[in-house]
């Protein structure tokens, strides 16, 4: 393989906080062994396109706090294809980039392996995506983020519930899977979740709901993953409870784009600088087509393929923590 004097690095897919916080890092790690490293701006478009910036530990002062990411995010359809990748090829090489550091979801890591397979470029991983729905590592920089943002608009969501004696439904992101869902609702005190591994099912939601109003609750809120396993989007959902509990005001909150944003936590921030370092060393010790992940509180390397592949699964205990909370 051939030394490694230059790294690029690009945040690719949907935008995450803490992805700032890890281009910092594989910068500084870069600056620390001595070798170069460019920002590649929005994605694989950017690679296609040539759109690089010199980087160096100075250059990423000030940033690990802020959210979104400074190199923004695109998502690529030239890239799909052979000849954008032969472009992106093309452009790396001109820049004297030796290897890559993508930092995005599962697409962005099959395109990275795509593109490692045809021009045997070096890639290695780092999971930035708020969904947490990626295998090989038990946290996705910005999942933490993401959950103090929720948990914090649902109390305050809370607050006006109780006020009314409302019924809320609360829709969180979470197409394919729960993890959104599952742990802000139980970190909210949620009466119910329905997320999408789970059938709850319209009969039991709406036992559940009469149980809590006759145990004497004035408010309840329900958090409803936008890809719940009911099948129904929420404001179906809304008219269903208001038919058959005329009892129950409802209201529904799509929290929508504002779980993206924000300044990262000091969870994810962490997360992101020991990612970049790891990301960083595995490439210079000639390991790549990885992803770097967190298993047990240690750093550890996944080969992309089994990264992608594999789906991250919910944890069961915390539905029935969720029940038994919502006696
Ligand atoms: P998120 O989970 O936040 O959506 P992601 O990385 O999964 O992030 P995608 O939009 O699926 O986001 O992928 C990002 C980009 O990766 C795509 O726009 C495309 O350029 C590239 N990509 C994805 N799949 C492929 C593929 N099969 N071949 C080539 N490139 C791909």
């Amino acid at each position: 393989m051939k030394e490694i004097k230059k790294i690029g690095v690009m945040t690719s897919g949907g935008d995450s906080p803490g992805m700032n916080a890890a281009i910092r890092s594989v910068v500084r790690t870069c600056a620390f062994y001595g070798i170069e490293s460019a920002g590649i701006y929005r994605g694989y478009q950017g690679m296609i396109e040539g759109d690089f910036i010199e980087l160096n530990a100075r250059s990423v002062k000030g940033i690990i706090n802020k959210g979104g990411t400074f190199l923004k995010s695109a998502r690529s359809k030239d890239f799909r294809t052979k000849e954008g990748r032969k472009e992106a090829y093309n452009q790396l090489v001109k820049a004297n980039i030796d290897a890559l550091v993508v930092i995005g979801g599962d697409g962005s890591f099959t395109g990275a392996l795509i593109f490692n397979q045809e021009f045997d470029f070096p890639v290695m991983g780092i999971p930035g995506t708020i969904d947490n729905d990626i295998a090989g590592t038990s946290h996705t920089i910005g999942y933490d983020t993401t959950l103090n943002t929720v948990v914090d608009v649902i109390d305050k969501i809370r607050d006006t519930a109780s006020s009314h004696n409302r019924l809320f439904f609360v829709e969180v992101m979470g197409r394919d899977v729960g993890h959104i869902a599952l742990n802000a609702g139980v970190g909210a005190g949620a009466e119910e979740i329905l997320i999408p591994e789970e059938d709850l099912g319209l009969d039991r939601l709406l036992e559940s709901l009469t149980r809590s109003k006759e145990s004497g609750k004035s408010s309840s809120i329900v958090i409803v993953a936008e890809g719940d396993k009911i099948g129904k989007n929420v404001f179906e959902l809304k008219d269903y409870v208001e038919e058959n509990l005329p009892e129950y005001e409802v209201r529904v909150s799509v929290l929508g784009h504002m779980q993206r944003g924000g300044s990262p936590s000091c969870f994810d921030r962490v997360l992101a600088s020991r990612m970049g370092v790891k990301a960083v060393e595995s490439l210079l010790e000639g390991k790549f087509n990885l992803m770097v992940g967190l298993k047990s509180d240690k750093m550890t390397v996944t080969p992309l393929a089994k990264a992608i592949k594999g789906q991250s699964k919910i944890n069961k205990e915390l539905i029935r923590v969720s029940d038994i909370m919502s006696i």
